[in-house]
């Protein structure tokens, strides 16, 4: 009885939001003029215009007579567009700021969720402004990550579109405390315990499925396996059973032999994989996200985040490990994702990943397509996301520079953000040279 009375409030609240829009103005067509736009599709144009109406784009077109009468225009005709940008790894709700004398580490123990979530919206914002419209978000407390994906949807918080995970699933580590039982949330242990886990987590709604099959973390480098081969295919199995993607967390090879095997979508970390591994990989099509650029943010940040003196030294030595394993993989045809992995104050930094798959041996091209084409593909919205294209969602990135020449510029460069037809950052006035 319960459950059909909500059933009815959630179709008359469905009713309600279908009927204002039916009443309102159709939305506004708007004509975005870009000098030139890399579409994600392996087309360069050049004075290129965009036709979005609503969330989504119409028309690709360099005819300026194809622009509806009344359109809104909108003259970017000194940037370069891009697709909007995914990060395919983030967690927005380990945001902190720097406080004095209070270390980051310590800042996300115990903390109320709505202030974490409220918090969270500056990382957001910042994320916005290096051009990435949608995250998959890979591990949060307390479901603040739904929150905080569904207050976005609602146009209630700002930023990128979010795909989450709700918690990650993790082997028990938590030493014996009389008195304290153990965390619950993603704790699972055994093939039962991780059936249930996975089906915790779509239950809470989540969009994805985060199970984390080795150690290592913050200033922890270490990649040994946690979850056996029988338990992550138990996990693999039963996301896919419901159409949703599953990452496997693994810093170290082993880990990630068996999520391949076990028919992972994607690796995170990955370091050292061995070679047999990386050609399955490439044959099944399983998504490596290599997040090399964070632990360049916690040898930079470590002092103020709260590591024990000696990180700089163990970070150091993981990153060319980790670099080496991204050329491995690239060359022998695995599909690279950018995931940046930020956390604490890292949000706005997310495409300096970039600058490290061009080290591995990509173009500044190939290095786009991990952060569009690819990234879409791993989160199944290929048709989507990660283009601009007629039907995909209007997202889109103006940047000052020639990307295609020097990836840098996507780095330090973004003047202008579009996301779901609505432009979110506009920098334009502040730096364009004349
Ligand atoms: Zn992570």
């Amino acid at each position: 009885m319960r459950f059909l009375r909500v059933i009815s409030i959630l179709c008359a609240c469905a009713a309600a939001t279908t009927s204002v829009s039916a009443q309102g103005n159709p939305p506004r067509i708007k004509a975005v003029r870009l000098g030139k736009l890399w579409d994600g599709k392996g087309k360069v144009w050049s004075n290129a215009i965009v036709i979005v109406q609503g969330e989504r784009i119409r028309a690709v077109t360099t005819d300026a007579g194809t622009i509806p009468p009344g359109a809104e225009v909108i003259d970017l005709a000194k940037f370069t567009g891009l697709p909007g940008l995914i990060d395919a790894h983030t967690h927005m709700t380990i945001y902190t700021e720097e406080a004095l004398g209070v270390p980051m580490l310590k800042q996300v123990n115990n903390v109320n969720a709505g202030f974490v979530v409220f918090m969270a919206r500056k990382g957001a914002m910042r994320t916005l402004e290096a051009g990435v419209t949608t995250v998959r978000d890979l591990g949060a407390d307390q479901y603040m990550d739904i929150a905080m994906r569904d207050l976005i949807n609602r146009g209630e918080m700002i930023g990128p579109r979010m795909f989450v995970c709700g918690y990650g699933l993790y082997t028990t580590f938590t030493p014996f405390k009389p008195g304290v039982a153990p965390p619950a949330g993603g704790a699972a242990d055994g093939v039962p315990e991780v059936l249930r886990a996975v089906r915790q987590q779509l239950a809470a709604g989540a969009d994805v499925i985060k199970m984390y099959a080795s150690t290592g973390t913050d200033d922890d480098v270490t990649g040994f396996q946690t979850y056996s081969y029988e338990e992550i295919k138990a996990a693999v199995d039963m996301a896919h059973q419901f159409q949703k993607k599953i990452a496997v967390h693994s810093y170290g090879p082993d880990g990630a032999r068996d999520a391949v095997r076990a028919g992972a979508d994607s690796v995170e970390h990955a370091t050292d994989m061995d070679d047999a591994t990386i050609r399955e990989m490439a044959k099944r099509g399983t998504f490596y996200v290599p997040t090399v650029d964070h632990n360049r943010y916690y040898i930079e940040n470590g002092d103020k985040i709260g590591y024990a003196p000696g990180y700089k030294e163990r970070l150091a030595a993981f990153i060319p490990r980790n670099l080496e394993t991204v050329r491995r993989a690239f060359k022998a045809g695995v599909k690279i994702v950018m995931g940046s992995d930020a956390i604490y104050t890292m949000f706005g930094q997310n495409t300096r990943e970039l600058s490290w798959f061009v080290k591995a041996g990509m173009t500044p091209e190939q290095a786009l397509e991990a952060a569009t084409v690819n990234a879409a593909a791993l989160l199944g919205k290929e048709k989507e996301l990660g283009a601009v294209a007629p039907g995909y969602f209007a997202d889109l990135v103006a940047v000052e520079g020639d990307p295609l020449a020097d990836i840098n510029i996507v780095l330090s460069n973004v003047r202008w953000v579009m996301k779901g037809g609505v432009a979110v950052v506009d920098k334009t006035k502040l730096n364009a040279k004349e």
